[in-house]
């Protein structure tokens, strides 16, 4: 790491510690040449990685549509609130996972039904049929067979 006072490039880490619950390590460097010293902050870079759409446009990850996506899916159905945040965390926390900077609307679309199949199957079949949109009655109709055989 280059030094910030005289940008060599010498500087030396002489103390390491974790802070921030452990999640941060905190770094003091001291520099060779000018002698120096400063501290570094490394954290994992959680950040949610955009969506490409199906026509190739990029949008950032917007949560509420997420939540609105299930609230949608879910209306009128026996599913608590706080079930559906859950599942909503669970998403939030695959998609911080995948350390990627993009991921494609397909792959979050598959998430949301996997969690849909989890919470209620009536709201899966609803979501599939809309966001898959089944060419035909028998593709739906094959779904709903296998939502069925997956019991
Ligand atoms: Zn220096």
């Amino acid at each position: 790491m280059h030094c910030p006072f005289c940008h060599t490039q010498e500087t030396k880490v002489i103390d390491s510690r974790l802070v921030g619950e452990g999640f941060q390590v905190r770094r003091r460097r001291h520099c060779q040449i000018c002698q120096e010293r400063f501290t570094t902050f490394e954290t994992a870079e959680l950040v949610i990685p955009h969506i490409v759409k199906r026509d190739s446009t990029r949008v950032p990850f917007d949560e509420d549509k997420l939540r609105r996506s299930f609230l949608k899916a879910l209306e009128k159905r026996p599913v608590s609130a706080d079930d559906i945040e859950i599942e909503i965390n669970k998403i939030l926390s695959v998609l911080r996972g995948t350390g990627e900077r993009e991921v494609s609307s397909e792959f979050v679309g598959g998430l949301v039904m996997d969690a849909l199949k989890v919470l209620d199957k009536v709201a899966y079949i609803r979501f599939a049929s809309v966001y898959l949109s089944f060419e035909n009655i028998q593709e739906f109709t094959d779904e709903i067979e296998k939502i069925k055989n997956s019991n």
